[in-house]
C-alpha cells in the first residue's frame, strides 16, 4: 500500500442511515466517512471485495487500463483497513487512495490482469455487521475489456459542491497539494514512447431488444390474423437498425427469427452480454376494442392497477406455452443482495420509462392515461440491466393492428424509442461526468 498523508481523523460516525436510500445519501450532509476494513474472497465465478464503511455512502466504481486498476471513488473519507489480506488470486497487487478532488477520495487497485465489475452494491448496516460496499468483479479478456472498460457501477456525482462544503477546510488545502498525486484516470505514460496513439473509441452501449413471444407463441392476434409476436419483431429490427446507424449504439435481438424463447432465457441473454439497457417491445390485446395507445412499464411487486397486473400475468403466461419449465430459477433472483442491486436498476429503468412517454408524446404517437405503469413482468427481472416492457399499442383495436402492421408507423415507433435512449443515456453520462 502506498500511504499517502491520512486525510484526515477517523471521527465517529454521527449519523446512521435507518432506511437504505441511495437518493436521500445526496442530501444527508456532512458525515465523516472511513473504510475501516477491507476484504476480498475468491469464488469459483467471481472475486468479491468488501470495504465495511462507517456509514453508507454513494459510490462509483469502474476500470481502467495502461496499467490495469479498478478504481473505487466516495465521498472523502479515511482508509483505516491498511494493507488488508488478498490471495494472489484476487488479480490486486497494489493499492493506494487519496483525494481526487475536493471532496471526493479515490481507491485505486492494481490488478495483474483485465478484470470487469459484475456489480456493486451497499448493504446496509444489519445484525451487527456494518455499512458495506460490496464489489464483485470477474477476470476479462483484453478485448472484453476494451469493449466494457467506461462502464461505471454506482452514482456519485464528483461535481455536486456539497461534498467540497462537506470536506473539512484542512482536507481543501491538503487536496490542492495532493491533485497530482491520484488522478489515476489520467493513464500513466507508457514505457515506450507511441509516436501516434490510435483514438480510442467511444464506448457504444449496448442495447438488448426482446420482441416478446415467437414461435408457438403468437402474443395477441389482432384482425385480419395480424400476430403480435410477428409486428413486434418488425418493429425490433428497425429499432436496431435505427440504433446502429445513429453510430452511438450497439444492438441485438433476442430472437431474430418466429422462434420461441423462455422469459428467463431472455433475461438471462441480456445479463451475459452486459446490456446497458433491455427493452423488450409487445402489443396489447383488451376486450374493449376502441382502446388505444402505447404503455410503459417497469418492474414492481405491486402492481399499478388490476388492468396491468393481469397483462402482466397474460405476459407471463408466455413461459407456459413452451411445455413446462423445470429448471431452477436463477438464485440471483432469490438473493437480497439482488433487492439491493435492483433498487438502483429499477430507478434507472422508470428513468427511461418516462423518457419513452414523453418522446413518444413529442412525436405526437397516442399513449394511454399514467402511460408509465408497473408489474411484476418476468421478463423484467435481470437485478443489474434497466429493463422496461413497451406495449407499442394495442392489437384488439382495429385501426392500431392495421397502423402497427405498417413499416411507416413502426418506423415512427422506433424513432420515438430511439430518442428515449438518447435521452437516458444522456442523463447517463451527465450523472458519470467522467
Ligand atoms: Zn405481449
Amino acid at each position: 500500500m502506498t500511504e499517502y498523508p491520512p486525510l484526515f481523523k477517523h471521527a465517529a460516525p454521527t449519523f446512521v442511515a435507518s432506511l437504505f436510500c441511495a437518493f436521500c445519501l445526496l442530501a444527508s450532509g456532512a458525515q465523516a466517512l472511513s473504510v475501516d476494513k477491507a476484504r476480498v474472497g475468491v469464488y469459483p465465478d467471481k472475486t468479491r471485495l468488501v470495504l465495511e464503511l462507517s456509514a453508507a455512502s454513494d459510490f462509483r466504481t469502474f476500470t481502467l487500463d495502461t496499467p490495469y486498476r479498478l478504481v473505487i471513488d466516495m465521498p472523502h473519507f479515511a482508509w483505516n483497513a491498511g494493507d488488508f489480506d488478498r490471495p494472489a488470486a484476487s488479480g490486486i497487487t497494489g493499492l493506494r487512495s487519496g483525494a481526487l478532488k475536493p471532496g471526493i477520495s479515490r481507491l485505486v487497485l492494481d490488478m495483474s490482469r483485465p478484470t470487469s465489475v459484475e456489480s456493486a452494491f451497499i448493504l446496509p448496516e444489519q445484525a451487527g455487521k456494518p455499512n458495506r460496499l460490496v464489489i464483485d468483479y470477474i477476470s476479462v479478456s483484453p478485448a472484453q475489456f476494451q469493449a466494457m472498460k467506461s462502464r461505471v457501477q454506482g452514482r456519485l456525482n464528483v461535481d455536486d459542491p456539497a461534498h467540497a462544503r462537506n470536506a473539512p477546510p484542512a482536507l481543501a488545502a491538503q487536496t490542492q497539494a495532493h491533485a497530482a498525486l491520484d488522478i489515476a484516470s489520467i493513464p500513466k505514460p507508457t514505457a515506450k514512447p507511441v509516436s501516434k496513439p490510435p483514438a480510442k473509441p467511444a464506448y457504444k452501449p449496448l442495447i438488448v431488444i426482446d420482441p416478446g413471444h415467437g414461435g408457438a407463441d403468437p402474443g395477441a392476434v389482432g384482425h385480419n390474423n395480424i400476430k403480435e409476436k410477428n409486428v413486434v419483431l418488425a418493429l425490433s429490427k428497425e429499432l436496431k437498425r435505427q440504433l446502429e446507424s445513429s453510430g452511438h449504439y450497439r444492438a441485438i435481438l433476442t430472437r431474430k427469427s418466429d422462434k420461441f424463447i423462455k422469459l428467463s432465457q431472455r433475461r438471462k441473454f441480456a445479463r451475459d452480454r452486459g446490456a446497458d439497457l433491455f427493452i423488450s417491445l409487445h402489443a396489447d390485446s383488451l376486450d374493449k376494442k376502441n382502446v388505444r395507445g402505447a404503455s410503459v412499464y417497469t418492474l414492481s411487486e405491486k402492481a399499478s392497477d388490476k388492468q396491468t397486473a393481469r397483462l402482466a400475468a397474460r405476459e407471463n403466461k408466455a413461459d407456459l406455452i413452451g411445455g413446462i419449465d423445470l429448471s431452477v430459477e436463477d438464485e440471483e433472483v432469490a438473493s437480497i443482495l439482488v433487492d439491493l442491486a435492483m433498487r438502483d436498476t429499477t430507478n434507472q429503468a422508470k428513468f427511461f420509462a418516462n423518457k419513452i412517454v414523453d418522446t413518444f408524446k413529442g412525436l405526437g404517437l397516442r399513449v394511454l392515461d399514467n402511460p408509465h405503469r408497473y408489474a411484476g413482468f418476468a421478463v423484467l427481472k435481470a437485478p443489474d440491466v434497466p429493463s422496461v416492457l413497451v406495449e407499442a399499442g394495442f392489437m384488439s383495436n382495429r385501426r392500431e393492428a392495421n397502423l402497427l402492421n405498417t413499416s411507416s408507423h413502426r418506423n415512427k415507433l422506433a424513432k420515438a424509442l430511439h430518442r428515449g435512449i438518447d435521452a437516458y443515456f444522456l442523463q447517463v453520462a451527465k450523472n458519470q461526468r467522467l
